[in-house]
């Protein structure tokens, strides 16, 4: 069995729908359909619960028709049924009385939250397996709320994986009739049916517990990109398509390129080893990027990814030579001032390090400031050379460092994982460092095993 996921570029409007039933329906495995809100629906759904919260209630009425209009539109144009309309709106409805009793209140509490945004998949979940039913009777709804089931963290729920578990696979045998179950992802709901959500971006995580739940033979994420390339196409513009990454290797671009995916939301299939695909709903023919444990091509470096706009921080004190506590104290600096750290190198008098959001900057080097002295440096970037190979294979350092020839590099380091080699420089010289890195891995000599050329 099959889980497919269609985010919401996937599903945006109807030519969008067609195409991603029509990839849905060419197979003829039993498969469960995760579908996120039509594209831009959960950040309207987000902004009306700004509205009610800033006492805006025309606002959030408007939003609210907004919502109801592109769902009444993409029924009226798949042909979808009155069941499907009806449906619109009495949940359109309903959140209109949720939001007229909150406007009295001026209040949105977590748990009110959580039922405004799910109102996106709800609605697409429901009106593409109305229209994928009317086209073949082996389809039916599931709805995720009666069978994700989390605690009470609204907003970020967990999942609670062994009621989870029971629940889809009894629901599944009572609906024995049928083969492709769509669901919405992101949406579940507590020990009291209360709806909660699982985070934004959440759908991905959504597919991956069901893919676990019912051990999954494997998990397709599809998207509106071809997959994962080699360096981001809007600088290198001829990047390459991979075949094929590890788990590792994908959690180490997905910090660079998370348009992707976040391994973090895949994270229930990956402990189950299921191997994940990446596709893309407008071009279902394109070979995709399958993400597995092992990845057939451990030897070499898979992309060139890179990040602007870091802010590095040195930090020094005579106070840490032979002292022990002393990173610690560092680190507690980041804890209190909520910031997260990404790369760090240490010699015995000083720590570098770097971080990218700078909102509690000032605090941070203030804190600092207190045991050790301080040099920030702002505007420069990351570059890392990602992949397997950069543990086992020799060379790979040496050819790195060799095609940098003339480039200012500020800070290096190598992740525990060994499969990221990263440098720090200005940002002024991003573009030069990549397009050369990119050269000397990918333009000469390549595997054609590994790589899809587009285009
Ligand atoms: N619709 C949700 C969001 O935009 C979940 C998802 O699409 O993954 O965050």
């Amino acid at each position: 069995m099959l889980v497919r996921k269609f985010g919401g570029t996937s599903v945006k409007d109807a030519s969008a729908v067609k195409r991603t039933v029509d990839i849905v329906l060419s197979s003829s495995e039993k498969q469960i359909v995760v579908v996120s809100a039509l594209a831009g629906i959960t950040n309207l759904l987000v902004s009306i619960s700004d509205s009610i919260r800033q006492h805006q209630l025309e606002f959030a009425i408007t939003s609210l028709e907004e919502v109801r209009n592109r769902h009444i539109t993409l029924v009226n144009e798949l042909n979808a049924g009155d069941v499907a309309l009806n449906f619109v709106n009495q949940i359109c409805d309903e959140l209109q009385r949720i939001i007229i009793a909150l406007d009295v209140i001026g209040e949105v509490s977590a748990k009110s939250f959580d039922k405004i945004l799910s109102v996106g998949e709800v609605l697409s979940s429901f009106i593409i397996s109305e229209y994928a039913g009317s086209i073949n009777n082996k389809v039916c709804h599931l709805d995720s709320r009666s069978v994700i089931k989390t605690d009470s963290s609204f907003m970020e729920a967990e999942v609670d994986f062994e009621i989870t578990s029971e629940k889809i696979n009894s629901s599944m045998s009572n609906l024995n009739n049928y083969d492709v179950f769509i669901c919405g992802g992101f949406i579940g709901s507590d020990k009291f049916d209360s709806t909660t959500t699982l985070g934004r971006g959440g759908s991905d995580y959504s597919a991956a517990v069901y893919a676990k739940c019912i051990k999954a033979s494997k998990l397709e994420i599809w998207t509106d990109v071809d997959g994962i390339l080699t360096s981001d196409p809007r600088l290198i513009s001829n990047a390459l398509l991979l075949k094929e990454v590890s788990y590792k290797e994908a959690a180490e671009l997905a910090y660079f390129g998370a348009k992707v995916l976040h391994p973090k939301t895949i994270f229930p299939a990956i402990q189950d080893e299921i191997p994940v695909y990446v596709l893309n709903s407008y071009k279902p023919e394109g070979a995709g990027t399958l993400i597995r444990k092992d990845s057939e091509f451990g030897n070499i470096i898979k992309a060139i990814a890179f990040r602007k706009n870091i802010t590095v921080i040195n930090i020094s004190s005579n106070r840490m030579l032979g002292a022990y506590g002393f990173l610690a104290k560092v680190f507690d600096v980041f804890l209190k001032n909520e910031t997260s750290v990404d790369l760090v190198t240490t010699s015995e008098v000083s720590i570098s390090l770097t971080i990218e959001n700078d909102k509690n900057l000032q605090e941070i080097i203030h804190d600092l400031g207190e045991f050790a002295s301080i040099e920030i440096y702002r505007k420069r970037a990351i570059i890392s050379a990602v992949g397997e190979g950069i543990r086992d294979t020799s060379g790979i350092a040496s050819r790195f460092f060799r095609a940098l020839d003339g480039v200012n590099i500020l800070m290096i380091s190598m992740g525990a994982s060994e499969v990221n080699l990263s440098i720090i420089v200005d940002d002024s010289e991003l573009n030069k460092a990549v397009e050369l890195l990119h050269k000397e891995f990918f333009e000469t000599d390549i595997e054609n095993r590994l790589f899809v050329k587009l285009n």
